[in-house]
């Protein structure tokens, strides 16, 4: 039994406040945790009496639940900013050509190590990630989250349709999913996602597959791309005539259900979004990566009005940045393009526990609730002169606001897993 206790100003947003959810926030707070979990979270003149012969430690800043990443590409790291082209044309140009170098394992296990590196830089302490179609991906990628003891979750890619130097048959795609699922079931704190690239680089046969999968694993997520860009809808719709729409397409092959996660949703009619709630399906918002390749604006209000799960993405290498607070900040210029501000706690609340419940990982991690793993982040609110200028003296949301759309890497000032510092700002 290992006793520790952080005292620090307390920020966690565990329900959605859209939904009437409370925000906890302690101006002096106590953080106990005990083997990894959290024992308590409140005002250190409550809770301080409750643990007398504690030894405490102050952090000076605010403290919050780790961010949840619900969609990044690791393999995809050494391709951010890559220039021009929108989804169709930036994959064939950038994206599959840097994917095939992860046959080699070599250079799979140290892009892994930046790539987890980076996540906790900025802050993120779970994720759910894209590997390659190349089952060693997958392997490189646990190995290095199990070293760190991070809450990752990942699949093989299946593609049989995929270009030449990447793609998979139904089979071999269907024997690596499984094999994968066996070598990491229960290891860590990892768990699977089977993960189709999207309905192009399927066939039928293996997209069939993926819902046997789906079907046959109760504890996997199933993970994938959905209506980002219109040149790739019109081709789907090309591709399957006789779907009612893309997610149609989909649920056909059994892949929606309350396991499922798709990135994007940027272009859904009502239809889908109320499929979808009913279904339990979740919606990763990647607002930086919808930006950069032009695919268009979130409706968030809509996904909202029919109640269907968010969490938020950065999609990297799409995604601009693996900050999740620099992402908050894209998702509300991409509110205010559509008239409708995303609140700052609100914002708080997809990157950390809406993120978790989207990944069917609420009751682990993203609230630091009694019972939770003890993921958190130490946020510097005077990061840079300008932060601490437009700070000094302002309300919580102003300073929960302005790092979101002042703030990233810069203002992570310690990040730890399961109650151990993993990272710390120089
Ligand atoms: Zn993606």
């Amino acid at each position: 039994m290992t006793l520790q206790a952080f005292r620090a100003e307390l920020l966690s947003v565990p329900e959605d406040p859209a939904q009437g959810g409370t925000i906890r926030h302690h101006e002096d707070g106590l953080l106990v945790i005990e083997d990894g979990l959290v024992v308590a979270f409140g005002a250190h003149a409550d809770l301080a009496p409750r643990f007398p012969d504690l030894s405490v430690e102050r952090l000076s800043g605010l403290l919050v639940p780790g961010f949840v990443d619900t969609h990044i590409h690791y393999p995809q790291t050494d391709s951010i900013a890559a220039y021009g082209g929108q989804l169709l044309e930036w994959l064939e140009r950038h994206i599959f050509p840097a994917e095939a170098a992860f046959a080699d394992r070599a250079h799979a296990d140290a892009v892994a190590a930046f790539f987890l590196d980076e996540l906790l830089r900025n802050g993120t302490t779970s994720a759910l990630v894209f590997a390659t179609v190349h089952a060693q991906s997958v392997d490189a990628l646990f190995e290095a989250a199990l070293t760190r003891n991070m809450r990752i979750v990942s699949g093989k890619v299946l593609m049989d349709l995929g270009p030449e130097m990447l793609h998979d048959s139904v089979e071999t795609g269907r024997a690596e999913t499984e094999a994968l699922i066996s070598r990491w079931r229960g290891r860590g704190r990892l768990g699977y996602a089977v993960t189709p690239r999207f309905a192009l680089t399927s066939s039928d046969a293996q997209l069939a597959g993926v819902g046997d999968l789906v079907a046959a694993h109760p504890e996997i997520l199933m993970h994938t791309h959905l209506a980002e860009n219109l040149g790739e809808i019109a081709a789907v719709a090309d591709r399957f005539p006789t779907a009612r729409d893309y997610l149609d397409v989909y649920d056909r092959f059994g892949l929606v259900g309350p396991r499922s996660v798709f990135a994007h949703c940027v272009h859904l009619e009502d239809r889908s979004l109320a499929r979808m709630s009913d279904a339990g399906s979740s919606i990763a918002f990647c607002p930086t990566s919808n930006l950069f390749l032009g695919s268009g604006l979130f409706d968030l209000v809509a996904a909202d009005r029919h109640g269907v799960k968010i969490g938020i993405g950065t999609d990297v290498g799409a995604g601009t940045s693996f900050s999740l607070l620099a992402t908050l900040g894209e998702a509300y210029k991409v509110g205010q393009m559509r008239g409708t501000p995303l609140d700052p706690f609100r914002a708080l609340y997809l990157a950390t526990a809406g993120g978790a419940r989207a990944l069917g990982l609420a009751d682990r991690i993203g609230g630091l609730q009694p019972g939770q793993e003890a993921d958190f982040v130490l946020l510097d609110p005077a990061a840079t002169p300008l932060l601490a200028r437009r700070t000094a003296g302002a309300s919580l949301a102003g300073r929960l606001f302005a790092l979101q759309i002042l703030g990233d890497d810069r203002a992570i000032a310690r990040t730890y897993v399961a109650g151990n510092l993993a990272w710390a700002r120089s």
